[in-house]
């Protein structure tokens, strides 16, 4: 009797592994993402799979993938469940540090992830057109980008790229002394600053997406990177 009452136990904590849908199979890694599983998604299971895959990745757990059976299974057709907009920054590739897949993520990448129209427009595809449920504006400390903006650095056409980080600069608030790149806390507010308002201009700059996340079709979160422990902590 014990053992049939173990054996029944062990399948009932086997079940959620093996039996729910594609969703949880997508987090086991071996099967990517099908429209059915992107559409039971809610914006809310999008974040919690974002921080619990941060989580496997901080803690050096990240899930076995087998990259060629995802990039076969989805040469069809692509369901992400969320849209990640980060920094050009080569220490933050988005898919690694969230332990996602092939096909789980889009990601728009701008030196300073900073959102233009370009950006929105691809945000909007991202969401409205493929389904994706959460978009991520994600900062990091240590940004070249914002360090640059903060100085006013000059190069090229770089110069007009860092222009777009000037009002989160101009917004920090505080007895910040120097306000430039010597001083590491102001270099961080800014990036801080940096996130609140990308996230502010896609409200007010996107029609698609505002409707959207009015109505809870789609989630909007801001982030920060820490360049030194591959943590990230999302703001609420
Ligand atoms: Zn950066």
């Amino acid at each position: 009797m014990n053992t049939v009452k173990s054996l029944l136990l062990s399948l009932a904590l086997a079940l959620p592994v093996f039996w729910v849908s594609g969703v949880v199979q997508a987090e086991t890694a071996d099967v990517a993402l099908t429209r059915e599983a992107q559409a039971a998604i809610t914006p809310a299971r999008a974040l919690e799979m974002l921080q619990q895959g941060n989580e496997r990745f901080v803690s050096g757990k990240t899930l076995p993938r087998d990259f060629l059976a995802q990039v076969r299974q989805t040469s069809t057709g692509q369901y992400p469940f969320a849209a990640i907009v980060s920094c050009l920054d080569s220490r933050i590739p988005p898919a690694i540090v969230f332990d996602q897949g092939i096909g789980d993520l889009f990601v728009g990448r701008m030196a300073g992830n900073f959102v233009n129209d370009d950006m929105l427009g691809s945000l909007e595809f991202a969401t409205k057109l493929s389904g994706a449920k959460l978009v991520v504006i994600l900062g990091h400390t240590e940004c070249g980008a914002i360090k640059g903006a903060c100085d006013a650095a000059q190069l090229g056409l770089l110069t007009a790229t860092l222009a777009n980080i000037n009002p989160a600069i101009e917004a920090v608030q505080g007895d910040y002394t120097p306000r430039n790149s010597a001083n590491a806390g102001f270099v961080q507010a800014a990036a801080e600053m940096n996130v609140q308002l990308s996230m502010k201009k896609l409200l007010d700059r996107s029609v698609v997406l505002r409707e959207m996340v009015d109505k809870g079709e789609l989630g909007l979160v801001g982030a920060m990177y820490d360049v030194t422990t591959g943590k990230v902590k999302f703001y609420k």
